[in-house]
């Protein structure tokens, strides 16, 4: 069984499809982590984000994978932990840019769906529903305000910046994301929209604990 999990930044996709993915015993994979990864190696190497080529080339020639650890999994790029350095502000702008290559695109879409080929799994991203696991037996969309979403993420980096700033971050990465012509982040066709604005985590994993189980029954 595949549970696809799309949304924008701060709606509660990784704390969710973590808890979801834990409870059922089911693999986990952020695929954001993914293209942060490719944007870490790209500012490494002084690759400019406007190459496509050269990110293509190494999105395609780069191995990942993950690591289960504690409650959160660890992403290995080329045998290198890299969990920590991808999670700052310029990274996730990075892989909002990476992320509207084709080739990019392309290269990590198949190696996601080669990490399916196990078996059940619970994956985030933006593409998952649409694009990667079409045929996911369960798909949600998560949303919720742009305001409660900043106010997460500001919550999550404390000391940084300010929450105007943070707010501001997520507006332009969201515009990114939802127009780009490759894969663009939209509600996939069958999914369970959920808001979570003013929702406590364990009703959203808990509703989409149901829907595993009736997908589990329509097999
Ligand atoms: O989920 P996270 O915030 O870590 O994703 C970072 C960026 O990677 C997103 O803003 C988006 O541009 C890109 N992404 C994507 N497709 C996915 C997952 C993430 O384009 N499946």
């Amino acid at each position: 069984m595949v549970i696809a999990i799309d949304g924008p930044a701060g709606s509660g996709k990784s704390t969710v499809a973590r808890e979801v993915a834990r409870r059922l015993g089911f693999i986990y994979v952020d695929t954001g982590a993914m293209y942060r990864a490719v944007a870490l190696l790209a500012s490494r190497l002084g690759v400019p984000l406007t190459d496509s080529t050269a990110l293509e080339q190494l999105a395609s020639g780069t191995k990942m994978h993950f690591l289960p650890s504690g409650d959160r999994a660890r992403l290995l790029v080329n045998n290198e932990d890299v969990t920590d350095s991808i999670r700052t502000a310029e990274i996730s702008q990075g892989a909002s840019i990476v992320s509207t290559v084709a080739g990019v695109r392309h290269a990590l879409v198949a190696m996601q769906q080669g990490m399916g080929s196990d078996g059940n799994l619970v994956m985030e991203g933006r593409d998952i529903g649409t694009v990667v696991f079409p045929n996911a037996e369960v798909k949600v969309f998560l949303d919720a305000s742009p305001e409660e979403r900043a106010r997460r993420r500001f919550a999550e980096t404390p000391g940084r910046a300010t929450i105007e700033r943070v707010a501001a971050e997520i507006r332009e990465r969201d515009a990114r994301d939802e127009q780009r012509e490759h894969s663009p982040l939209q509600r996939a066709p069958g999914s369970i929209v959920i808001d979570t604005t003013g929702l406590a985590i364990e009703q959203v994993i808990e509703n989409i604990l149901a829907l595993a189980q009736k997908g589990r029954g329509s097999i």
